[in-house]
């Protein structure tokens, strides 16, 4: 059995919260700070001891509470070197290929220009877990607020290219609304069709639909989905994945 842990708790309206930890070393890292009191009060309840924050990118929702946890708990802040002073407390500035520890454990990191133009992930190495921000989501992808269509369309194409079993922690919940999206663009996907019924039926639930897979998202998630010959063609952009990635993003900012 795997020493490592994840433990995955509602932050805000609609983010996620990630405590990863090793039971060898004791060492806890918080996936990003949403809201510090939620963070604090779970790793409480855990008995873990926050040793370290790994952010994704600046935004407020996943940054804002850095300050407070590091102020409680002394903890180490490492975030992306291209947003090194938009990341409150930064301690290590990463970029591509950094390797960063927990315990014994390492993740590499992942350039991920889009969403922002810093963005990275954390690729566990040792595991099939990847923590992504606000990248790749189930079903769907972060919006261009930074980086530019081709600079998306080359960020999930790395992710794309793991392992197809490695889990994707997102940071939002946006899986429904992702859902009635990806059926406008490929209405007649049956893995999508499927994905869809089991999001509804989570949703009903009260249940996260998140981690979600890469195996997954490159059957039913449009925006993994633009080198696929059929939605070129739907989408009038033949052999060209990034104008077809391009639309898709277009139609699901004005859906
Ligand atoms: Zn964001
Ligand atoms: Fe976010």
């Amino acid at each position: 059995m795997s020493a490592l842990e994840i433990h995955q708790f509602p932050c805000l309206s609609d983010n996620y919260g990630y405590l990863v930890h090793d039971k060898v070393s004791g060492e806890t890292a918080a996936i990003d700070t949403p809201d510090a009191d939620k963070i604090l009060s779970e790793a409480k309840v855990k008995g873990w001891d926050i040793t370290q924050i790994w952010n994704t990118h600046w935004h407020p929702d996943h940054t804002g509470g850095n300050l407070k946890i590091k102020d409680e708990t002394g903890c180490v802040i490492i975030g992306p070197a291209g947003e090194e002073e938009k990341i409150p407390g930064l301690d290590r500035a990463v970029q591509q290929d950094s390797i960063v520890n927990l315990g014994a454990y390492t993740a590499r990191i992942f350039d991920l220009p889009g969403h922002t133009l810093g963005h990275i992930a954390y690729i566990m190495e040792d595991e099939p877990v990847a923590f992504v921000g606000d990248t790749l989501f189930a079903l769907g992808c972060g919006r261009l607020f930074e980086g530019s269509a081709e600079q998306m369309w080359q960020s999930l194409s790395k992710l794309k290219a793991l392992s197809e079993e490695t889990m994707v922690y997102c940071a939002h919940e946006y899986t429904a609304a992702n859902a009635k999206f990806a059926l406008t663009i490929e209405p007649e996907n049956p893995d999508l069709k499927a994905y869809s019924a089991r999001v509804d039926a989570l949703r009903a639930d009260g249940q996260p639909t998140v981690p979600t897979s890469i195996a997954k998202e490159l059957a039913a998630n449009p925006f993994l989905r633009a080198d696929v010959p059929a939605l070129q063609s739907a989408m009038g952009h033949s052999g060209d994945a990034v104008a077809t990635f391009a639309e898709i993003r277009k139609r699901k900012d004005n859906f």
